[in-house]
């Protein structure tokens, strides 16, 4: 496995998702997937951030208000109960935990007025738009905006699933590269393996960053580091599309050009296709490309975290 780490990763999520019976009606929403396949690879820390200010189980539900001064999160049948403040100074002191922790990515719970990252209602009187952001997930969000933050409903999209866990694992390389004396001929390294992830989410990005690598003799190396990791995070969280891996694999199949005869280039060539036509799932090309890697050796290919951005038993490309 070329996915650069050995140990699990740890990775934050909502309590309620481990099965932790945490919700207002003392239940849970134990989520098998987060357990049973990411728990493999990820050390999960929970957190309840309802259950941390105070709130007990059971209790009256809550939900977010907007309000002349902003959306606030109150009691749904004691409005004059405001919540908001506790679970901002909770948020606070979360982000200074996950940061000690380490963590390299969260899932939280999607809808909750606390956890919830997309299209969480927002009551307008009597009316909820599915528009807002829980308070929690707000605050952690705004303080920790580079680590990977997804819903657990979301992770049910193969692409959107793939999109995050390739996150957590280049966020957790990142994590090993600043613990381990970070150089600018080490940045320069991080970056050539990255290359192809990269290359397929935003080639103009992949570009811009190579420069500001190469700027190596810039005094004010820790804060070209955070400029680094700041633009990579974001280019990463939009969706590598079909075409854009297309193009990737056309990359790779061209280090092979040389070695292959010409029929190895029409099979490769026509499973390129079929990927990029969908007939095919990534895990087709891919798998033919590492079978050429392995008769025909190539460092520079085989160091690609593009080429294992994940572990295998995954099977998050078998899907895309
Ligand atoms: S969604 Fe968040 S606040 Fe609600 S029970 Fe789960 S962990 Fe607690």
């Amino acid at each position: 496995m070329n996915t650069g780490t050995e140990t699990k990763i740890p990775v934050a999520t909502s309590g309620c998702l481990l099965g932790e019976e945490v919700r207002y009606d003392s239940g849970h929403k134990h989520d098998r997937y987060l357990t049973q396949t990411l728990g493999q690879f990820f050390e999960f820390h929970s957190f309840c951030p309802e259950m941390a200010i105070g709130l007990g189980t059971p209790r009256e539900p809550i939900r977010l208000v907007a309000t002349p001064d902003g959306i606030s999160v109150r009691g749904s049948s004691t409005p004059d109960a405001d919540h908001t403040a506790a679970m901002r100074a909770y948020g606070e002191q979360a982000a200074i935990r996950l940061e000690e922790l380490g963590v390299c990515g969260y899932i939280f719970k999607k809808g909750s007025p606390s956890c919830g990252l997309f299209r969480v209602k927002v009551y307008h009187g009597d009316i909820p738009r599915p528009e807002g952001r829980g308070i929690f997930a707000d605050e952690i969000t705004r303080r920790l905006p580079l680590i990977p933050c997804e819903e657990e409903g979301r992770l049910c999209d193969p692409v959107l699933r793939d999109n995050f866990v390739e996150r957590v694992f280049v966020c957790h390389r990142w994590r090993r590269f600043l613990a381990d004396s970070p150089t600018p001929g080490r940045l320069v390294e991080f970056h050539t393996r990255h290359k192809f992830i990269l290359l397929a989410h935003d080639e103009p990005v992949y570009r811009r960053l190579g420069r500001m690598v190469a700027s190596t003799g810039r005094a004010d190396f820790p804060q070209l580091c955070q400029e680094y990791i700041s633009d990579l995070m974001i280019a990463l969280q939009r969706p590598a599309t079909r075409k854009q891996h297309t193009n990737v694999l056309e990359h790779i199949a061209g280090h092979f050009k040389a070695a292959l005869d010409s029929e190895d280039k029409l099979e490769l060539g026509e499973l390129i296709r079929a990927y990029n036509t969908g007939l095919v799932p990534l895990i087709v090309p891919i798998t033919l490309l590492k079978h050429y890697l392995r008769r025909f050796p190539s460092e520079y290919i085989a160091r690609q975290y593009y080429i294992d951005p994940h572990p295998a038993e995954l099977m998050l490309r078998n899907r895309i």
